[in-house]
């Protein structure tokens, strides 16, 4: 049996394989003694580990685990799931939408880290708390698909009254820039913030991930991270965001796991 763990700041990714079989399962980071205790009724497996919190799993594992780097882990993890879905892809960045958002370039040999931005899923808990007092992921992904972002947000089309736009009328101006203007006649709600959320989140990520493909000159975004996890919303912005702009947007299921599957396949 092998076992691949991505041990990341907030959500500990699992993959286990077993004759020939792959499965998945996370457990919180808050519980990576549990995970430890798990590992250490499993004595024979060979255990592949990377992420921030790989060196601390190690010290509570009996295991002489392998342990390679995130970044060259999920580049790995990457490959194989496009591998498998028959998506043959020779330049591509990807953004890994995790507690923080790392972006990359890759080839089909290496990675390269291209930058990223503290916009990523620890943005949307923490904003989401502040805002609404909802701590429940789940929650706050399903509440925001009801909400209502044109209040919140401001459009080019709204600054541009009427008149000719430079660019599409569509694009949002100003994230939470349209509050002041309708805070007399309307009320925000825990759903509206929340889709605004996703909103500012799922563009600033799409911005760096394009300005790098760009960069690297390639029009193929491949976007993972568990931040996307039953999170409709923010898929869709990122989706429409990036079509928008002229690149192409590939999800990967059960991308979140590219880190895990990579450790093991590198071990
Ligand atoms: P990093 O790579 O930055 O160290 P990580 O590897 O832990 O962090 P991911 O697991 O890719 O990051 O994503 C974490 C994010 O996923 C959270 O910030 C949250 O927005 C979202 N998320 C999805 N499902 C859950 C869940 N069940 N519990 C908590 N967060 C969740
Ligand atoms: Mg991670």
């Amino acid at each position: 049996m092998k076992i691949g763990i991505d041990a990341g700041g907030t959500l500990i990714k699992i993959a286990i394989e077993e004759d020939g079989q792959l499965t998945f399962k996370k457990q919180p980071s808050a519980e990576i003694e549990e995970v430890a205790a798990w590992l250490t009724t499993l004595p024979e497996a060979r255990v592949a580990l990377t992420g921030g919190k790989a060196t601390f799993l190690q010290s509570l594992i009996p295991h002489d685990a392998f342990q390679s780097i995130e970044f060259d882990a999920t580049f790995r993890g990457i490959q194989s799931f496009l591998e498998q879905l028959n998506i043959s892809l020779d330049h591509y960045v990807f953004a890994n939408v995790g507690t923080g958002t790392s972006i990359h370039f890759a080839d089909g040999d290496n990675q390269l880290r291209a930058g990223g931005t503290g916009a990523g899923g620890g943005m949307i808990q923490g904003l989401s708390y502040l805002l609404t007092e909802l701590t429940d992921f789940n929650e706050v992904t399903e509440r925001a698909l009801s909400g209502d972002r044109d209040k919140i947000d401001l459009k080019v089309k709204h600054i541009y009254k009427g008149d000719k736009t430079p660019i599409p009328g569509d694009l949002t101006a100003a994230n939470f820039g349209n509050v002041l203007h309708n805070m007399h006649d309307m009320t925000f709600t825990a759903d509206d913030k929340l889709a605004a959320v996703m909103g500012i989140v799922g563009e600033t990520v799409t911005t760096i991930s394009i300005h790098a493909a760009r960069e690297f000159k390639t029009e193929h975004v491949v976007y993972i991270g568990s931040s996307f996890l039953n999170n409709a919303l923010l898929r869709e912005v990122v989706m429409d965001y990036t079509v928008l702009r002229g690149f192409k947007p590939y999800f990967i299921e059960n991308g979140e796991y590219s880190g895990a599957v990579g450790t093991m396949r590198l071990m």
